[in-house]
This record gives structure tokens, C-alpha cells and sequence, in this order.
């Protein structure tokens, strides 16, 4: 019997692989850059940190969860995000006991949620966030966007958009709640089955509904930033103009309310835009939150965060050329060709691994003419040629695949003869590059 991998997940292998690993590198290295340090929590927690921590009237706790109980009849769920675990090992760790604010920490991994699989949207799939948490201040929060922006132009998006919205504290929600259940009272009952649900646990997440039909209702509908005290105003103007200052883009969506319950003030979505007009949809998003820590047992500290999906970002860069195609070449094939080389080889390969090149070779016997093909597949640059002829002499060939030159090679002066082949090829490399 054969087995298919889990509705909803996939395998990742090839180049995809290769490229998942580089945009978490380039992510956790600029998180680094700025001041952020791993944490990786446990892919399973209790159940109700998260009905606690993510809001038992959003999607993800209504409908979205692996929920299970384990042998000891604990409720347990797959974190279906990251910023809960993240909150839960502070408090659990005692991480706030600290005049050092705020805690600043990444994370990096699988990430759950029983949706309907389609394009771009996974029951697995992998999210890259930050969190910083402990001082309530916009700087912190423009902090984390520009940490977004510069690590998203680094894999080379460049069609990136930036909604922000402010959606006020509990108290400015609460009245807009109000306002909102009183305008859309009379005109629920043309609104799609989600909606009536939405109108009775959370009004303000039909502002995002994505039917047509109820669009029109929604637009007609009151402004959150009507509802804003004046210290919210002053709080969200200090990042529009801080935005402003560093030359950022962004659009103001009065609709923008985010999924998760904890957010308060400040919100955003990056959004990509292919260069054709192709909308990707949110590739990331994030926001503000003075509460989450207190809902789950911690002190009442502010803090900011986003999360970015994986499968999204790695869509756009499929669909864009934006991936890097050589990164998976070898730099040396060592072609095994005689009926006695296979020692000297072996020998010959784990010198040239270990002098840094990245090589592999033939350990079965094969016609030059397969390894030649087999060369260009794992887009070898150089070719350690060791037949008997060789192996009698104690010299290789070495061939560079690109330019149809050979030259013969004493043993003891491969490695010096790699290197000189290699690095002038990195420097051909820069140079194109250059110009
Ligand atoms: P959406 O509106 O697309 O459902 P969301 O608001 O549920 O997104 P968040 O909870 O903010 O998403 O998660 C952050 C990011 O994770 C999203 O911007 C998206 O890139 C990605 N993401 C969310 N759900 C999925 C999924 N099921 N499969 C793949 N990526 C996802
Ligand atoms: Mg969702």
C-alpha cells in the first residue's frame, strides 16, 4: 500500500527546500541585526492557552484547530500560530522579570490550522514572527516593520505594500462594537452565513468579509477612526509620521481589523502585488497588543509582533524568477572511472569536502558519458577526473564543465588548484554582477 502525504500538507524537498532554509536565514539574520533572539516553543501546548491567547471568537479557535486529547485526557492543540507559545514560555519562564524591556525574541517553524487546502493555503505550513514585548512605545512598533520591509527587499520583493490601521483599545472597540451591531442590524439578514455568525461573537470582523455583496453594506458602515480617544490618534499619528520619515509607504485601511482577538491599536498586512497586477493576498501581518500577556497569566505588558507565512513568500518568489536556481550546484564532481580508483577517490573527495568545497562523486561504476550528464544535473562547475591512468601517476584531471578546459593535477596540489579555479570564478561571478 502506498501512502500520500496529509490532506492539506506538503513535502519539501529541491529547490524549495534550499529556499525555505534562505528566506529563514535571511529572516533570522536580520532579526539578530536587531536585537531579537530564537525562542522555539513546543509545537503542541494546552488547549486553552490558545482559546485564551488567540480568542475563542476568531476563526483559527472556532475552526481552525488540531485539538486533541492525549492519554491523559488533557486537551492538547497543534499551535495553530506562534505568538501564544511565545507569550506562554515568557510567562512560564518568568522572561519578564527584568528591568532589560523589552524581550525581544524570533521565532521559526510548523504552524497548524484545518482549513480548506488551495493555493497558498496549507494544514501545515510554516511561519516566521517576532515578538517584542515589555515597552509601549510606536517606536517599537515601527521598529518591527522596518525589520519586515528590509528583510523582505533582501529576497528581492519589490512590489510590497503596507496597510496599517489603528483599531483603538478595548474600551474605543467596544463602543465601535456597539456602532456596528446598530448599523449592520437591518441589513444582516442579506449577509452571507459567516457574517451572521461574525455579528454575533465579533461585528468587527465582518468589516473583512470578502463577498461582494456585503462589501457594498460594509462600506457604508462607521469608521473605527471615529471612535479613537485622543491619546489613540496622538499614538497612531507618532507612527504615520515616523513611517513618513524613513520615506515609507503605506495605505490607511479603515477595514483592516486582523483576526486575532489580542491586537489593539496599531495593525498592519503586507500585501504583494506582482508586477502584472496579480494580488497575492496578505503575505505577513502583525500588530500591537497591551493585553495578551496578562490573558495568559503573565503581567500586564505591551508588546508588538507579526508573522510572516512561508508558502506565501516562497509562491511569490516561483512565480516572480526570484529564486536562485544555482543554489543548489555542487562545486566539484569527482568522476570514479577506472577498475581500481575508487580508493583514491574516496580519498580525494573527502579532502576536497574537507578544504570547504561542496563535492560528491560516483561510488558505482559508470560511462563517462552518464557522468558527464549527471555533472550538469547537479550543476557541478569542476570535474576531478581519476581513472587508472591517473591513479598509476597519482594525478586527477581537472575539467572546468563551463569551459571545455583540462588540465592534469598532482595529488598534493588539488585543493591549491580548485581554489584558484574557484575563486576566479567567484570574482567572474561579482563582476557580472557589477555591472
Ligand atoms: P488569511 O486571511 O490568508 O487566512 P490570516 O489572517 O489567517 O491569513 P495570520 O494569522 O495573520 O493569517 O498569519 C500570518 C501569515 O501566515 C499570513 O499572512 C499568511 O502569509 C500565512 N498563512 C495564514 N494561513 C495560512 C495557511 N493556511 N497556509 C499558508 N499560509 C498561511
Ligand atoms: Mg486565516
Amino acid at each position: 500500500m502506498a501512502f500520500n502525504q496529509p490532506k492539506g500538507t506538503h513535502d519539501i524537498y529541491g529547490i524549495e527546500a534550499k529556499t525555505f532554509k534562505k528566506i529563514e536565514d535571511v529572516f533570522a539574520g536580520l532579526a539578530e541585526l536587531y536585537g531579537f533572539n530564537e525562542m522555539r516553543t513546543p509545537i503542541f501546548e494546552a488547549t486553552e492557552l490558545f482559546t485564551r491567547g488567540v480568542g475563542d471568537a476568531t476563526d483559527i479557535v472556532r475552526k481552525e484547530m488540531f485539538t486533541f486529547d492525549d492519554k491523559g485526557g488533557r486537551s492538547i492543540t497543534l499551535r495553530p500560530e506562534g505568538t501564544a507559545g511565545v507569550m506562554r514560555a515568557i510567562v512560564s519562564q518568568k522572561l519578564y522579570a527584568t528591568d532589560d524591556l523589552p524581550l525581544k525574541y524570533y521565532y521559526y517553524g510548523p504552524v497548524f490550522r484545518y482549513e480548506r487546502p488551495q493555493k497558498g493555503r496549507y494544514r501545515e505550513f510554516r511561519q516566521f514572527g517576532v515578538e517584542s514585548v515589555g515597552v509601549n512605545s510606536p517606536f517599537n512598533d515601527v521598529e518591527v516593520v522596518i525589520f519586515a520591509l528590509t528583510a523582505l527587499s533582501y529576497l528581492g520583493f519589490e512590489h510590497v505594500q503596507l496597510k496599517i490601521n489603528s483599531i483603538g483599545g478595548a474600551t474605543t472597540r467596544e463602543k465601535y462594537r456597539t456602532a456596528l451591531i446598530d448599523y449592520f442590524a437591518h441589513d444582516i439578514e442579506h449577509m452571507c452565513e459567516d457574517c451572521h455568525v461574525r455579528y454575533e461573537i465579533n461585528p468587527l470582523r465582518m468589516l473583512d468579509c470578502k463577498v461582494e455583496e456585503d462589501q457594498k453594506i460594509i462600506a457604508g458602515a462607521p469608521k473605527i477612526q471615529d471612535f479613537l480617544t485622543p491619546d489613540e490618534q496622538t499614538y497612531f499619528k507618532k507612527i504615520t509620521e515616523t513611517l513618513d520619515s524613513f520615506g515609507i509607504r503605506y495605505e490607511i485601511d479603515h477595514n483592516l481589523v486582523r483576526g486575532l482577538d489580542y491586537y489593539s491599536d496599531f495593525v498592519f498586512e503586507f500585501h504583494y502585488i506582482s508586477e502584472k497586477g496579480e494580488n497575492y493576498g496578505a503575505i505577513g501581518a502583525g500588530g500591537h497588543y497591551d493585553k495578551l500577556l496578562a490573558d495568559v497569566g503573565g503581567p500586564s505588558l505591551a508588546g508588538v509582533g507579526l508573522a510572516f507565512g512561508i508558502e506565501r513568500l516562497y509562491l511569490i518568489m516561483e512565480d516572480n524568477q526570484l529564486l536562485e536556481k544555482e543554489a543548489l550546484g555542487l562545486d566539484v564532481f569527482v568522476m570514479n572511472v577506472g577498475e581500481n580508483t575508487v580508493d583514491d577517490a574516496f580519498s580525494i573527495l573527502t579532502l576536497i569536502r574537507n578544504s570547504g568545497f561542496r563535492a560528491d562523486m560516483n561510488m558505482d561504476k559508470r560511462s563517462f558519458k552518464a557522468l558527464f550528464k549527471r555533472a550538469e544535473r547537479v550543476q557541478a562547475k569542476l570535474a576531478v577526473i581519476i581513472g587508472d591512468d591517473e591513479v598509476a601517476k597519482s594525478v586527477v584531471q581537472i575539467k572546468d564543465l563551463h569551459k571545455e578546459e583540462q588540465v592534469t593535477v598532482a595529488y598534493e596540489d588539488i585543493v591549491a588548484k580548485l581554489d584558484e579555479y574557484l575563486s576566479a570564478d567567484e570574482h567572474e561571478h561579482h563582476h557580472h554582477e557589477e555591472e
